[in-house]
């Protein structure tokens, strides 16, 4: 049981995997006002560094799920290093239709919603793990400006331009399921550079170490074409954001 190897290879090297940067993760926890001893569920929790980070400058109790084993390990190793191991829990398996038994006070996926389906059905699956008065942080991208055609959405490796909204749309698709959005950190294009451009490094050095690998073709085809589909398409056209929200 595991995510497809390609993204264990390319993101082997990442703490964060998504647009958002350490900075702007230490800025969302601020703004929630996160409460020592607050209880943190993070579906798709990937290297745990927002549990870790939260339970080190926050005192929060976290637990992760994440379908990929190398990077469940790495936020296991991440927890110790940062000194926080008895609060920040990391379980491998599937996220999807997790609902855990002590209500969380924050119930997260941050970049995973096809867990449940997309994000009404994630926003759903996480309000039942959610306490009364608790938050849910769902993180998504949004176009930051609309792809003129369905070639330039499938630039951005998206299916089509109706994958995903613009921020205004996205912002009120969550009032229209019954939340107020009660805070957001957006993502720039520094933070896409991080994340997708740090993908590079680490493909060039794993293809030196794995010129035999049967995905070195694959890895070797990304490495080349990678950087300049990222400038003309996703760089330009996505943006990327996390968003907090509180039932009406
Ligand atoms: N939230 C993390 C990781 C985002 S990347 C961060 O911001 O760094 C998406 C993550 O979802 C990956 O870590 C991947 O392994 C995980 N994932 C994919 N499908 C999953 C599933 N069905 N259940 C749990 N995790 C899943």
């Amino acid at each position: 049981m595991d995510i497809p190897r390609i993204f264990n290879i390319t993101e082997s090297a990442h703490r964060i995997h998504n647009p958002i940067t350490p900075e702007k993760l230490a800025t969302l926890g601020a703004a929630l006002r996160l409460k020592a001893g607050a209880r943190v569920l993070d579906l798709g929790s990937g290297s745990g560094e927002m549990l870790c980070t939260w339970a080190r400058d926050h005192d929060v109790i976290g637990t992760g799920i994440d379908l990929s084993q190398l990077f469940t390990e790495q936020a296991k190793l991440r927890a110790v290093e940062l000194g926080v191991a008895d609060r920040a829990t990391f379980i491998h398996g599937d996220a999807a239709g997790y609902v855990s038994d002590d209500k969380a006070d924050v119930a997260a996926c941050v970049g995973a919603t096809w867990i449940g389906g997309g994000v009404a059905g994630t926003i759903e699956l996480l309000a039942q793990s959610l306490r009364p008065g608790g938050i849910i942080l769902v993180g998504e991208p949004f176009w930051r400006q609309l792809p003129p055609t369905e070639d330039v959405a499938k630039g951005c490796l998206a299916h089509s331009i109706s994958d995903f909204l613009m921020l205004p749309e996205l912002l009120a698709s969550f009032g229209q399921q019954g939340y107020d959005v009660v805070e957001m950190v957006l993502a720039d294009q520094d933070g896409w550079d991080r994340y997708e451009a740090a993908k590079w490094l680490t493909m060039r050095r794993w293809l030196e170490a794995n010129p035999d690998d049967e995905l070195a073709k694959e890895v070797r085809g990304q490495l080349t074409s990678e950087p300049e589909r990222y400038a003309a398409y996703t760089r330009e056209y996505l943006g990327w954001g996390v968003f907090a929200l509180m039932p009406r």
